[in-house]
């Protein structure tokens, strides 16, 4: 740190995303990207745009926000385009969640809520989950501050019911509550039919796990007109142009085609369950997972050793270093392909633990 960093961010903790290491090829399943390409229109539309990258985006995004309010079924008012949707998991924390009146989330869940209360100086309140890693969501109703819950839940995949998530909106009117749907393309169900009768619920959803666009960072906050307003304010005020133009443009042709998507996301609900049963059959625990990932322990390796024995073999997972979830570890569900190298390297880490195990006992 250099002697000119401002006092009040010289002790922030950052957010660590997953590994992206370039020393080798991995078979990467530890950051819940698509396993997928972009669709085929998504190709063939960035050619036209090229030219056009002289100029500025349009920054009321007008032309997507009209092909998502089609995708969300809601009007282009209700919705914010964002750099992916920790942007406006950002300008959540910066608009709604004023210092004295803090926020709460569950204390195992998307490592960036702690992060921006840090960054904003907001008052968090990290509710444990049950002993089962699910929310209780009694737990949040007449809480008396804004509230963060991501549905299904990262990294457990655990889903609540949206009847569930509509008691916690009704019992606290006077709060905002955020509803990060990153992962409900993976068989959750979406609260945003619930966005025309809570002002204040704001849903967000993102194109980087369902859509095959991580690196387009493409996100979308759907709420009411007036929420909407509040973002737009702080996002104009931090920075309007927030969207490239190639990015809004495969976020247009990916609306299209999204037939293509809702195909390649039954694909991942399949290799899944596929994959889930296998792990079960080597003694894995795993939770009831609804995301495009698994939450999975072995009775006979830690998480740690796991995590570094698959590294080893050229397979990425991702370890948490939270005592709570040591045990586990996040698998993002590939290809078919990608699964079974997962699956005969984990065989094989298993039977060299044992053989080592068993010439001991001799
Ligand atoms: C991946 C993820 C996000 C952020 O996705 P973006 O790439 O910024 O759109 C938000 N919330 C959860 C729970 C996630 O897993």
């Amino acid at each position: 740190m250099s002697r000119f960093m401002s006092q009040r961010f010289a002790s922030l903790d950052e957010y660590v995303p997953g590994e992206q290491p370039l020393d080798m090829q991995y078979v990467k399943l530890n950051t819940n990207e698509s396993p997928f390409p972009p669709s085929p229109l998504v190709y063939m539309r960035m050619g036209d745009e090229i030219s056009k990258l002289k100029l500025y985006p349009d920054p009321n995004y007008s032309a997507l926000r009209k092909s998502a309010a089609k995708l969300f079924k809601v009007k282009p008012e209700n919705i914010i385009c964002v750099n992916g949707s920790d942007e406006v998991l950002s300008f959540a924390f910066m608009a709604f969640c004023d210092s004295g009146k803090g926020v709460a989330f569950p204390s195992i869940s998307y490592g960036f809520y702690d992060v921006f209360a840090n960054l904003y100086g907001i008052k968090a309140k990290k509710i444990p989950l049950r002993e089962d890693f699910s929310i209780c969501a009694d737990d949040y109703c007449d809480i008396g501050c804004n509230v963060v819950i991501a549905n299904p839940n990262a990294p457990t995949g655990i889903l609540l019911s949206v009847e569930e998530i509509e008691k916690i909106i009704k019992s606290n009117p006077d709060s905002v509550v955020v509803i990060d749907e990153a992962y409900v393309d993976f068989g959750g169900k979406s609260c945003i039919p619930l966005v025309e009768k809570y002002d204040n619920l704001l849903v967000t959803r993102t194109f980087s796990k369902s859509h095959s666009l991580a690196g387009g960072r493409i996100g979308f906050g759907i709420a009411s007109e007036g929420l909407i307003s509040d973002l737009n304010k702080i996002r104009n005020s931090t920075n309007p142009y927030n969207i490239n133009r190639l990015s809004v443009t495969a976020a247009i042709a990916a609306i299209e085609d999204n037939e293509y998507y809702v195909k390649n996301c039954r694909s991942i609900v399949e290799i899944r369950g596929d994959a889930s049963r296998r792990l079960k059959e080597l003694g894995f625990e795993l939770t009831e997972s609804f995301a495009n990932f698994l939450f999975a322990k072995s009775p006979e390796i830690s998480g740690e050793e796991l995590y570094l024995e698959l590294k080893k073999s050229g397979v990425l997972v991702r370890h948490f270093n939270n005592p709570v979830i040591n045990d586990y570890n996040r698998i993002t569900v590939g290809s078919a392909e990608q699964m079974q190298i997962l699956l005969d390297v984990i065989v094989r880490i298993l039977n060299d633990k044992r053989s080592i195990k068993n010439q001991k006992g001799i």
